[in-house]
């Protein structure tokens, strides 16, 4: 089991002067699964994904992805590595189409210096296009495909975003709340595009707060309370647990 965690949070503490973000937060995530953080407000979830993909380093403890220790790494070379990410706030280009948009990270980060020549150079190869168009097409948007970025609903740029990281092809895909913002109709879209995404074996760690959404998509939820985790296990192991209830119900 160990030689199969893709991602190892490792005792990791952060600390905001006073404030403690995160304590002695370990959480290993096995290749292929789907591990769902839920927790209250301010519990420290999107603490930890910067954490992880190397926006906000800990005060102490490390993450290790795919054997490799993240110490120095930055975060365009953690992306490099494989991993992507959805942000709680969508970052997108608003003044560029959707095809633009999802071609860009092909061949940049998801999260440093986009390197612009390489893009001039390789949007005129009809390959990129291609699998931008099928990327826009599984997330629901081929038809907005020459459209400004920009003038999309919050839902629809959610779905962009997610088009942008899967272009990458991560190897480990972490989503701050994917649905947020999102009507029924859309969050059960991005459930059903998740569901196919967990098929072809992408491992991934999602922050989401619509019980619904957990429990369609996880193999293990981890709970998150202060910056602790206070409980771990398979959905039904979750569902029910008297802590879970109490911190949700004191957060
Ligand atoms: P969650 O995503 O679970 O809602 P966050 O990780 O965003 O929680 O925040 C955890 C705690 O850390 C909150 O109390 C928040 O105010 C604080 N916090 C987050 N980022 C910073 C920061 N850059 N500087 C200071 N405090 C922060
Ligand atoms: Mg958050």
């Amino acid at each position: 089991m160990v030689a199969n965690a893709v991602l190892h949070v490792a005792d990791v503490h952060k600390n905001f002067g006073g404030l403690r973000a995160l304590s002695d937060v370990d959480l290993r995530v096995d290749e292929g699964e789907t591990h769902a953080i839920i927790g209250p407000n301010g519990a420290g979830k999107s603490t930890l994904l910067n954490v992880c993909v190397g926006r906000i380093k800990p005060d102490k403890g490390h993450v290790v992805f795919d054997g490799e220790v993240l110490d120095s790494h930055t975060p365009y070379q953690i992306n490099q590595l494989g991993v992507s990410r959805v942000f709680q706030t969508p970052e997108i280009f608003p003044d560029l189409s959707l095809l633009d948009n999802v071609m860009i990270p092909a061949f940049a980060s998801r999260d440093g210096a986009f390197r612009l020549r390489p893009f001039r150079k390789l949007r005129l190869e009809g390959d990129v296009r291609a699998e931008a168009e099928k990327n826009l097409e599984d997330v629901g948007l081929a038809a907005l495909k020459d459209t400004e970025a920009g003038s999309l609903s919050r839902g629809d740029k959610r779905r962009l975003e997610l088009a942008m990281c899967l272009i990458q092809k991560p190897k480990l895909l972490l989503l701050d709340e994917p649905t947020a913002g999102m009507s029924r109709h859309d969050t059960n879209r991005t459930v059903d595009l998740l569901k196919t995404i967990k098929q072809r074996g992408m491992t991934k760690v999602i922050i989401e707060h619509d019980m619904h959404v957990v429990f369609s998509l996880a193999d293990r939820i981890s709970v998150l309370a202060q910056g602790r985790i206070i409980a771990s296990g398979k959905p039904e192991e979750i569902k029910g647990n008297p802590v879970v209830q109490e911190a949700y119900l004191g957060g």
